[in-house]
């Protein structure tokens, strides 16, 4: 973090001249930031972390409060893209390329951009170790089932098959023994309205919005060999693997949200609260040898780590962990998360 720590010392510098002086000058300003900084702490319950990042990040002037407010915004899932987050305290620096692409000539703000993502951006905001210890808060599911797409085709290898099989629903709640969790690939914002054709049970936000799509019993093609006997449950965005690479190339780079971190954590405890058979979580990789990052380190430490250690599920079943088409198991990497 020291490093980091460097950068935003620059990135802030002109921010201090506004003002936003800590503890002096400004003292209301300071007040009402470290207020905010509570109530996110009471809405996500896992503010404490962040605030660290803000006192490392911003022992200088003014660093709080741009840094503060980026994190705010996603904290609750308003700002998940880690382009985003470090274009806007990229801009804080050099207003003047807000919105615009870094001219070649200005070598020095390229190379800043580059190392505000890789010393900033992805150890505060991409490292979902930091909120691994943190608990679970509630969270509302929204009853989508009347808006999912029930006729729906998916493309397989052996041509198209429906999601929704409805010879083999409803199951039998006591046969349903497991949750598995998967993320999308893509984003599409916020609104649960555009995502009604996703392939699984629910959908969790990145601002912490849960819809479901499926009753419990539905048996749905979304998860290849754990389709009999699990849940399904797909986290909107695009996340990246222990190294950042992204699956899908770089179109979207989306990092786990504290609020989509603890709506998933709440639909998992929520689920196995009604369907009290359920003694597995898995990753989709378990099951499909194309699907390796799904759903990925961050939500698996995140979610499905949690939900071993805190609600005593397992990803293990009679001593397997992976099954047909070239499933592989959870790796030791995911279930220790980055280093912080
Ligand atoms: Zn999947």
């Amino acid at each position: 973090m020291q490093q980091g720590e460097n950068i935003l010392q620059e990135v802030f510098e002109s921010v201090a001249a506004a003002g936003h002086r800590r503890g002096r000058g400004c003292a209301s300003c300071q007040r009402q930031k470290e207020m905010e900084f509570e109530d996110m702490e009471m809405e996500t319950g896992i503010g404490g972390w962040i605030q660290d990042a803000v006192r490392k990040a911003g022992q200088f002037a003014g660093a709080a409060a741009l840094l503060g407010k980026t994190m705010a915004d996603f904290s609750r899932g308003a700002i998940h893209d880690e382009t985003d987050i470090t274009n806007t305290i990229f801009y804080g620096k050099y207003p003047q390329y807000a919105g615009k692409k870094i001219p070649a000539s200005d070598k020095n703000a390229a190379a800043d951009w580059l190392r505000i993502r890789k010393d900033v951006v992805r150890p505060v905001f991409g490292n979902i170790a930091r909120q691994a210890g943190a608990g679970v808060s509630a969270c509302t599911i929204t009853n989508r089932i009347a808006f999912a797409n029930r006729n729906l085709m998916k493309q397989g290898k052996n041509g198209p098959f429906p999601l929704l099989v409805k010879s083999l629903s409803p199951r039998k709640l006591a046969n349903i023994d497991g949750i598995v969790l998967h993320q999308m690939a893509f984003s599409r914002g916020n609104d649960l309205n555009r995502y009604n054709e996703v392939g699984a049970h629910y959908i969790v936000m990145h601002d912490g919005k849960i819809g479901q799509l499926f009753e419990n019993t539905a048996f749905l093609n979304a998860s290849n060999g754990f389709n009999s006997r699990t849940v399904a449950i797909e986290f909107a965005g695009h996340f990246p693997d222990e190294n950042y690479n992204w699956w899908k190339g770089n179109s979207s780079r989306t990092l786990l949200t504290p609020a989509q971190l603890q709506a998933g954590r709440c639909l998992v405890k929520q689920i196995k609260a009604d369907v009290p058979s359920v003694k597995h979580i898995y990753a989709h990789r378990q099951s499909s040898g194309d699907r390796s990052n799904d759903p990925g380190p961050d939500i698996w430490l995140g979610v499905g780590q949690w939900a071993i250690s805190q609600l005593g599920l397992s990803d293990v079943k009679n001593g397997v962990a992976q099954i047909g088409n070239g499933g592989q198991a959870v790796p030791a990497g995911w279930r220790k998360g980055r280093a912080i």
